[in-house]
């Protein structure tokens, strides 16, 4: 038998198992132990029938004294037997198991697990699992016993058995493909004793170690093939910039002086600068902390440094609203920005480009339209992607590679919890702005159900007509722009004959115009329009600081980073704001979410309640990132293992030619498979 074997090559399994098996996603012998048990139960200690306790699980070795008899109760089936030891005698009791009767045998030995229960004169032990005692050791009972997750068909015995039966094959052909050195600088057992302990653990140690062990190499592989994915291997040189007062000019410019968080953040970024090596750096920080800001100030430093800066932007709306804010600044220096995006016209768009190509263009800002082919930079020294996650890795390094050698800063508003940023961007420096600028306030956040409506309406009537600004924002009700247009559409007349009677209102949604969705932003930033009825176009970075009401409509549907998202379009300025969630769903998740907004602004806090409540698989477009469900890790409990793994991925990484090493061949055809075997991942 051989791992890549098919499951039915098993002893036992025939072809009803093995479809079975199959049809839980185990197709290979490899991939029987790869099933890791859920859960084990401690039947280790082994009692005589005078010791067993009270109301608690007991495993203990006894002799049939009286065979099993079935009695029948309506449509119960009781089956009672007495068993005994050499320290007295005992009643066992199964319901509804007619076929323990043949099972049993009388004066043989067996080893019972079954909770035990005294009422009044009546002493029995309720049976969950017994077995023969043989020249076999047993798996079942008197150890510490696998809990498998099961389907249907299948049961704990079944599947003890035939694990069983594979290790004892197959032992010898473990070939271990984590390398000697490896295992031995982080401490790690070889696979074939931690495939054995993993399922059958010999003691409470060797499950530890064979743990951390399975855990480390399903950590540090996926890791390695992040690594290979994103092509980035070794260390690659980068420009130097002059980074000398920069910093105070743009200070200056801006009319306000950084955060402690937004100056540590652009020193991080300098010591990057001045080091001569290619810089890969993740900047995270809450909604509203600042991050444009340091985004201008990095920038200047590179067109001062005579290299071209170029900043991406998921949606147009950013995009244009980034161009705003750049242009604003750079005017002032005489420092030429232009904006590339999907609806610019061919004629204007060609002159554009050839600024680029030219040079005259330092600073580009643009849509995804900034990275199609035919778009050619002069002399790109610096990459900034704002809020990563709505983009692919990809995207960012072939935004990178239209230079020769460009620093790549990523930006990111949704926190990302320290274990999941750990393995989505392993291959990234982090700087944190963990800081809001001064005199921001709590937003205050109410969740309320929807016979709130008319109250929560005046609400924002009345903080409209003081001055205020408001967003309402609905769902996206199906997977399409028209529904999507006609529920704002529908909200809209609605509400401007009623609630709303008299104030500008306006709408943006996903079916507009590029051009009309630019004016509708322009107007509200521009306090022209008092009130923006929106879908989740305006989720991201959209920077109005007088806005201070947001009302989310079917609060319900929206995750948790993406109510934050949202949130974090208001609070903007020094205004007291508004956040006000109206939802009539009575799920423990979506209530679950509601309480976390009202609790907290923290945006880290609430990515690491998003990532319990969703898991890793869901958290955010994590499936779109490819980070695979685990088999055995966990993001909570195995951080520690995760550090040490990522470490040694790093290290090993840094090595170009580290699949060529002695005795590694293995290990990169491991790495490879996770990505590009079968179905590749897009990252
Ligand atoms: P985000 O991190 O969400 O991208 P922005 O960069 O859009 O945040 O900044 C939010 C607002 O805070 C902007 O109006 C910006 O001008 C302002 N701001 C940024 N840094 C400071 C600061 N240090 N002091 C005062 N206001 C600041
Ligand atoms: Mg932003």
């Amino acid at each position: 038998m051989l791992l890549s074997d098919d499951i039915s090559a098993i002893k036992g399994v025939g072809e009803k198992k093995a479809n079975i098996l199959k049809s839980a996603g185990i197709l290979t012998v490899g991939s029987l132990l790869e099933y890791f048990p859920r859960d084990y139960n401690d039947r280790s200690n082994v009692k005589c029938i005078n010791q067993l306790v009270e109301n608690e699980e007991n495993t203990f070795v006894a002799y049939v004294d009286s065979a099993p008899e079935n009695t029948h109760i309506g449509k119960l089936i009781i089956t009672k037997a007495r068993l005994k030891d050499d320290t007295g005698g005992i009643n066992v009791v199964w319901y509804n198991q007619a076929y323990i009767k043949k099972a049993l045998k009388k004066d043989e030995k067996y080893i019972f697990t079954g909770v035990y229960h005294k009422k009044n004169y009546r002493k029995e032990v309720v049976v969950s699992e017994f077995e023969k005692i043989d020249l076999n050791e047993p798996i079942n009972a008197g150890r510490i016993v696998p809990v498998y997750p099961l389907t249907t068909g299948l049961t704990q015995k079944v599947l003890r058995n035939i694990i069983k039966t594979t290790i004892v094959d197959i032992r010898t052909q473990i070939i271990d493909f984590m390398p000697v050195d490896i295992r031995k600088e982080y401490n790690l057992c070889d696979r074939n004793f931690a495939i054995s302990n993993i399922h059958f653990p010999e003691d409470d140690d060797s499950f530890f170690i064979a743990r951390r062990r399975l855990v480390f190499e399903e950590l540090f592989v996926l890791q390695m093939a992040l690594f290979v994915l994103k092509g980035s291997t070794g260390v690659k040189s980068g420009p130097i910039f002059s980074v000398e007062g920069a910093e105070d000019i743009c200070q200056n410019a801006m009319g306000f002086n950084f955060t402690n968080a937004q100056k540590r953040v652009i020193n991080d970024i300098k010591n990057d600068f001045l080091s001569g090596i290619e810089m890969n750096r993740l900047i995270q920080g809450d909604v509203g902390s600042g991050k444009t800001a340091v985004a201008i100030t990095v920038a200047f430093m590179a067109v001062k440094s005579g290299y071209q800066a170029a900043l991406m932007a998921p949606t147009e709306v950013l995009a244009n609203q980034h161009y705003e804010t750049f242009k604003n600044f750079f005017d002032i220096f005489d420092i030429e920005v232009c904006i590339l995006n999907g609806s610019i016209r061919k004629k204007e768009k060609d002159l554009i480009k050839a600024d680029i190509l030219s040079g005259k263009a330092k600073i580009v800002i643009g849509t995804h339209a900034i990275i199609q082919k035919d778009v050619e930079f002069n002399n790109l020294g610096l990459v900034i992607t704002d809020e990563q996650h709505r983009f692919g890795v990809k995207q960012r390094n072939i935004l990178s590679k239209k230079g020769k050698n460009t620093h790549v800063i990523v930006m990111t508003a949704t926190p990302i919890p320290r274990t999941l940023a750990l393995i989505l961007y392993g291959d990234l420096s982090i700087s944190v702005i963990n800081e809001l600028p001064p005199g921001r306030q709590k937003i205050e956040t109410y969740a309320v159900n929807s016979s709130y409506h008319s109250r929560a309406y005046s609400f924002v009537r009345k903080n409209v007509e003081q001055g205020g600004q408001a967003y309402i924002v609905c769902p996206m009700v199906e997977e399409s722009d028209v529904v999507e247009a006609k529920a704002v559409q529908t909200l809209i007349k609605e509400v401007s004959e009623n609630d709303f009677k008299g104030l500008k209102i306006a709408v943006l949604h996903g079916k507009m115009k590029p051009t009309d969705k630019e004016s509708v932003m322009r107007d509200f930033a521009n306090g022209k329009t008092q009130i923006l009825i929106s879908t989740t176009v305006i989720e991201v970075g959209v920077n109005v600081p007088n806005a201070t009401i947001m009302l989310i409509e079917n609060a319900e549907r929206f995750g948790l980073s993406q109510l934050h998202q949202l949130r974090g379009r208001v609070g903007r300025g020094d205004r007291q704001s508004y956040c006000i969630l109206i939802s009539d769903a009575k799920n423990d998740i979506a209530k679950e979410r509601m309480n976390v907004m009202k609790k907290t602004n923290d945006g880290f806090e609430i990515s690491e309640t998003d990532l319990k409540l969703r898991g890793p698989g869901e958290f955010f477009g994590t499936k779109q990132h490819g980070v695979p469900q685990f088999k055995i890790a966990n993001l909570y409990k195995d951080a520690d293992i995760l550090s040490q793994a990522q470490k040694a991925a790093v290290k090993l990484n840094k090595d170009n030619n580290w699949r060529k090493r002695k005795n590694y061949e293995l290990l990169a055809q491991k790495v490879d498979k996770l990505f590009f075997d079968g179905e590749r991942i897009e990252l």
